[in-house]
């Protein structure tokens, strides 16, 4: 072979690879990538679980599908509290100490309002420095998306990915400012509330409900000076929980304190979770919890899917505007509308 033939023949292989590499990977890889442990893997099934590509959707139901039976047992946790309070400091050294013994943790979020804010809630690469780092450990900011309930469903199938990867310890994160945390509440096992001493839960932007989902509260920023304060609180929202009757299980939330950035008091946390899951397992709760939060997730899709069927059906769409019009005019009443434009959609 001459130099030149044998130049373009080894061109031309570089290219195939080259080309090879581009090429999607099939469900099927994708899920062996996964259950192998491979983070590129999973990165990349959670990003088809995230487009709005009829052809993505299409590849993450079946990596989806494929993942169910491969999963691991894990625990979620859910872990709120208002921005500043210490959300990623905590998860940095909670998570570093849960990969210290031997844990999988996986982190992900639940911010419907970061493609707005643009102040994203593990957006910023740079947060969680040392467990992004971590090998045994896997971060995921939250879908961009401007419905929490498309948030909460794309979260809800990362959950499903990240166990068949082996990730036993899944941190769901979301801040305790609105609407989202029902929704975590709904997708996770406990449900850790941080707090900050020395302010009201209405200065904290804490909306009331958040304190009875709790399974529980640790009060963060207990050093320095407001260590005296931190222990002040606990006493005093320990005996506010006991206000709250207790929990399926018996279990009534208990109030820590820590430290994150010192990284003291972070084992307590897991002491604490530790107990609720044992006594939640021996009393089957559990279980019950995952299948009863399994339920309503199928109601919220079937619910989803009518809704988004229904309104984007051309004829409701045309006859929806006509109703409006005729409402405005005083024309119908709107219970007589609403039974016209739904009889549309009704089999005969
Ligand atoms: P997030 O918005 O809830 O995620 O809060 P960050 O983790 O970003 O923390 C907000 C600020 O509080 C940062 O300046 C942290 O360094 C600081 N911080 C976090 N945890 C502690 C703590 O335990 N003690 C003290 N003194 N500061 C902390």
């Amino acid at each position: 072979m001459t130099l030149k033939k044998k130049q373009s023949s080894t061109t031309k292989r570089i290219a195939k690879i080259k080309q090879l590499r581009k090429q999607e990977p099939s469900a099927t890889e994708i899920v062996k990538g996964i259950v192998e442990g491979d983070k590129a893997h999973l990165a990349r099934a959670i990003t088809l679980i995230e487009s709005s590509n009829q052809n993505h959707s299409k590849k993450a139901h079946q990596i989806i599908e494929a993942s169910l039976s491969k999963r691991t047992a894990s625990i979620r946790i859910g872990i709120t509290g208002v921005p500043g309070v210490g959300k990623s400091t905590f998860i940095e050294a909670f998570g570093k100490m849960l990969t210290g013994l031997g844990k999988k943790v996986a982190v992900l979020a639940v911010d419907p309002t970061s493609s707005l804010s643009k102040g994203s809630i593990l957006g910023d690469k740079t947060r969680m420095e040392l467990l992004a780092k971590d090998p045994n450990a896997f971060i995921r900011p939250s879908p961009s998306s401007e419905s929490l309930g498309g948030v909460a469903r794309k979260t809800r199938e990362s959950i499903i990915l990240c166990e068949a990867a082996g990730y036993d310890i899944i941190l769901v994160e979301t801040v305790g400012v609105g609407q989202s945390e029902t929704v975590v509440h709904g997708m996770v096992d406990f449900f850790l509330l941080l707090k900050l001493a020395g302010a009201g839960d209405e200065l904290q932007g804490i909306k009331r409900g958040i304190m009875e989902m709790a399974d529980g509260v640790v009060i963060n920023k207990a050093d320095g000076a407001n260590k005296v304060e931190a222990d002040k609180a606990k006493i005093e929202f320990t005996s506010a929980l006991h206000l709250y009757p207790a929990k399926d299980n018996n279990w009534y939330p208990k109030v820590l304190t820590c430290s994150a950035i010192q990284n003291e008091g972070i084992t307590n946390v897991w002491e604490m979770i530790t107990e609720f899951t044992n006594l939640a397992t021996k009393s089957l709760s559990f279980d019950k919890n995952r299948i009863k939060q399994n339920q309503n997730w199928f109601v919220e899709t079937v619910n989803d899917k009518l809704y988004h069927n229904f309104y984007n059906d051309e004829l409701v769409k045309t006859e929806l505007n006509k109703l409006l019009l005729e409402i405005e005019e005083n024309k119908i009443s709107p219970f007589f509308a609403a039974k016209k434009l739904l009889k549309l959609k009704e089999s005969p």
